[in-house]
């Protein structure tokens, strides 16, 4: 019952109302029940709640794979539904690689098969398996979930994990922290704010995910890209507190709005 729900709520409530400004009407909690019309043209949705007439429907019904092929094969697929493989895209049939929206790839935050059917995994996973296959045994990496939308004049991103209970599945003790920055100088014309929900495990501090919002051209996708690394490598908000960003005020304040996110959310950790 909200718009980007794998995002976190902070940057879902940013978006729509971003989109109520630009007289966007949402139905968050209506069902779409059926599509209504004459001579092949669609003309009404009925909903749970309603009956709208449209010009013209836009379907956004999420990805599935279509495994039908590899499981006639003998593939075995993951718990997911797609086609599991080693870290090297192999699948259970030696010598037959899966790669891309028909596979699944382990989450660098769980460690657990996931399915994130998005273009540079299958685009990089693809490459790794060209170079397997011709002598060069190639992992490819793990997916972390990182998402991108632009909406009118926001951007949004999302990476790693967010959900508390996807992070409690595995293992984690998660800790969430919110923090709204400037995007650059105070004195700077122009600017805006980023909002920054970031989520770390209690124990040990390991960043698990974030989500960020912003102006388009603010910087939240690109500043996305610090939380990124840290999953990577799995280091804690102390570690990318002190991540040496960039900074210049056209772009930022001293302290860029990831660190003071990563900062605000570590003062909570070392009190708690
Ligand atoms: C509208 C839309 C927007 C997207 N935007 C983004 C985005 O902004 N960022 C992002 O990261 N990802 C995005 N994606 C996802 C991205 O496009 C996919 O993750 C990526 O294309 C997957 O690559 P792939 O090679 O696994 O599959 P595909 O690109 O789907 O390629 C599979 C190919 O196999 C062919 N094929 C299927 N069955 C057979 C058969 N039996 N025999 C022979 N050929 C067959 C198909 O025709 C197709 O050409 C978007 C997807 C859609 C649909």
């Amino acid at each position: 019952d909200r718009v980007l729900t794998g995002f976190s709520e902070a940057t879902s409530v940013a978006v729509a109302d971003h989109l109520r400004e630009q007289d966007v009407v949402l139905h968050l909690d209506a069902g779409v029940e059926r599509l209504e019309g004459d001579a092949g043209e669609v003309e009404t949705i009925v909903s749970t709640d309603e009956r709208v007439n449209v010009d013209m429907v836009l379907l956004g019904t999420g990805v599935r794979p279509r495994t039908a092929l590899a499981e006639d094969a003998g593939i075995e697929l993951g718990p997911t539904g797609a086609i599991a493989t080693d870290a090297y895209r192999e699948t259970n049939v030696p010598a037959v690689y899966a790669a891309g929206d028909c596979a699944e790839a382990t989450h660098v935050v769980t460690g657990e098969p996931d399915y994130v059917p998005l273009a540079l995994t299958a685009n990089r996973h693809g490459r790794a398996v060209g170079q397997t296959v011709t002598g060069t045994p190639t992992e490819g990496g793990g997916v972390a979930g990182t998402a991108a939308v632009k909406a009118f004049e926001v951007e949004a991103a999302r990476t790693g994990v967010i959900d508390h209970e996807t992070a409690r599945d595995a293992g984690f003790d998660p800790v969430t922290e919110t923090v709204t920055a400037k995007s650059r100088a105070g004195y700077y014309p122009e600017g805006g704010d980023v909002t920054i929900t970031i989520t770390a495990d209690r124990d040990s501090g390991r960043v698990l995910g974030a989500s960020l919002v912003s102006e388009y051209g603010e910087g939240a996708v690109h500043r996305s890209h610090a939380v990124v690394s840290a999953l990577e490598e799995r280091a804690t908000v102390f570690d990318l507190e002190n991540y040496d960003l960039a900074y210049a005020p056209p772009f930022n304040t001293t302290w860029d709005p990831v660190l003071v996110a990563a900062k605000v959310l570590g003062g909570k950790l070392r009190d708690s």
